[in-house]
């Protein structure tokens, strides 16, 4: 059920203790993981009217970073034995997550309760609550 699993992560702190788990699942099968990072689209638009510097140079910059992040995920998990494949890409992060689930066919998807914003009176983040909602896989969530 876990041979090759989806890893959605926003680099949250709670995202990242998702990740503690992943490792973990050696143990009940897991070969590949397929690590998904996405710009959102829809705050990039906002970011942009208010940073300096043109749309490019903000894409640029906010790439570079989410790709030094997505370097050490991955060298984390290739240290544990994992295949891995890394995907950042812009779009908005349910509908690529769906999209990735479907295209790469996983068997599960591991995904933090909650992530970057982590508001104390949420049950659960929009994306994890989306995610459970609309996936064809089985979804474990590792809270907070
Ligand atoms: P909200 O975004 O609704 O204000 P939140 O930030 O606390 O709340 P979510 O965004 O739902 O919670 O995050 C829950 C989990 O969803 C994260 O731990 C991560 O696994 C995944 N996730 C969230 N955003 C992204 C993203 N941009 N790309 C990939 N995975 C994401
Ligand atoms: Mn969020």
């Amino acid at each position: 059920m876990f041979s090759k699993i989806l890893y959605p992560t926003d680099f949250s702190d709670v995202s990242k203790k998702a990740l503690d788990y992943i490792k973990q699942l050696k143990e009940a099968g897991t070969k590949e993981v397929i690590v998904l990072h996405v710009l959102d689209e829809r705050g990039i638009d906002a970011m942009v009217r208010y940073a300096s510097g043109s749309y490019d140079e903000l894409i640029g910059r906010i790439l570079k970073e989410a790709r030094e992040e997505g370097e050490r995920v991955e060298a984390a998990l290739k240290e544990s034995g994992f295949k891995v494949k890394m995907r950042i890409q812009t779009g908005i992060p349910l509908t690529a997550i769906l999209k990735v689930e479907e295209e790469e066919g996983v068997s599960a998807i591991v995904i933090g309760s909650h992530g970057k914003t982590n508001l104390e009176e949420m049950l659960l983040g929009s994306v994890s609550e989306k995610v459970i909602r609309k996936s064809k896989t089985p979804v474990l969530v590792i809270k907070r």
